[in-house]
């Protein structure tokens, strides 16, 4: 997993870094506020621990500024017991946890692996392709006008594809985000399940776009 920490206190961001890379993370630093900011909103990362005072641009500004992308990733906000009193309680800014400095190393390692652990796209309630759209908070699904219903399996199958969107998934991809792991898959499960969600996103609509695409030898794929 890898991990940006912004922290203009050298030490403090060094540190952090080392405790980090023990526990197998990969680590990059930046000091000023632009500097994570840029490197936030350019590199894929699985978690970011962000300093409230920071030169240039301060945390909070940098957190809203990346939720208004719609980027989504995890943050920790580091931050003076006094700061985290009157400014951050209660401010809507998109953070998922704050750690009071001065902390221990054991309690930012302990929240930052909880905030990792949280599904990602949570924010991301309406999920759509072409004309097609998933409510993800009211499993509310419709193209167009055309309201359609789909089985929970189908449904989780859709949310799946939908959040991929344009990228070739696996079978075996498919199997281990949308069943558990109790369940008996067979190895034409997938398979049917497109079949049966194609019949209902797809197949009622000729005129329009067909999204869920087979990629032979691959897997699958809805694109627009
Ligand atoms: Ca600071």
């Amino acid at each position: 997993m890898k991990i940006l920490v912004v922290e203009d206190e050298h030490k403090i961001a060094n540190a952090i870094k080392k405790g980090l890379e023990q526990e197998a993370f990969l680590v990059d630093l930046a000091f000023t506020g632009t500097e994570g900011y840029d490197y936030a909103s350019t590199e894929d990362y699985d978690g970011i621990i962000l300093d409230l005072m920071l030169p240039e641009m301060d945390g909070l500004e940098i957190c809203k500024s990346l939720r208004k992308q719609n980027i989504h990733t995890p943050i920790l906000i580091l931050t003076a017991k006094s700061e985290l009193e009157d400014k951050v309680k209660g401010l809507n800014t998109g953070a998922d946890d704050y750690l009071a400095k001065p902390f221990a190393f054991e309690e930012l390692l302990a929240r930052l692996k909880a905030i990792l652990r949280r599904p990602h796209n949570l924010m991301d309630e309406h999920l759509t392709a072409d004309d097609l759209m998933l409510d993800s908070q009211n499993f509310n699904v419709t193209r167009g006008e055309t309201r359609i219903s789909l089985s929970k399996k189908e449904f989780s199958l859709l949310e799946y594809l939908l959040r991929n969107k344009e990228k070739t998934l696996t079978k075996e991809q498919i199997v281990s985000h949308v069943w558990s792991f109790d369940s008996d898959v067979l190895p034409n499960t997938v398979e049917q399940y497109v079949g049966y969600l194609r019949c209902k996103i797809d197949k009622p609509f000729p005129e329009k776009k067909q999204l869920i695409q087979t990629i032979r030898g691959f897997g699958y794929s809805l694109r627009e």
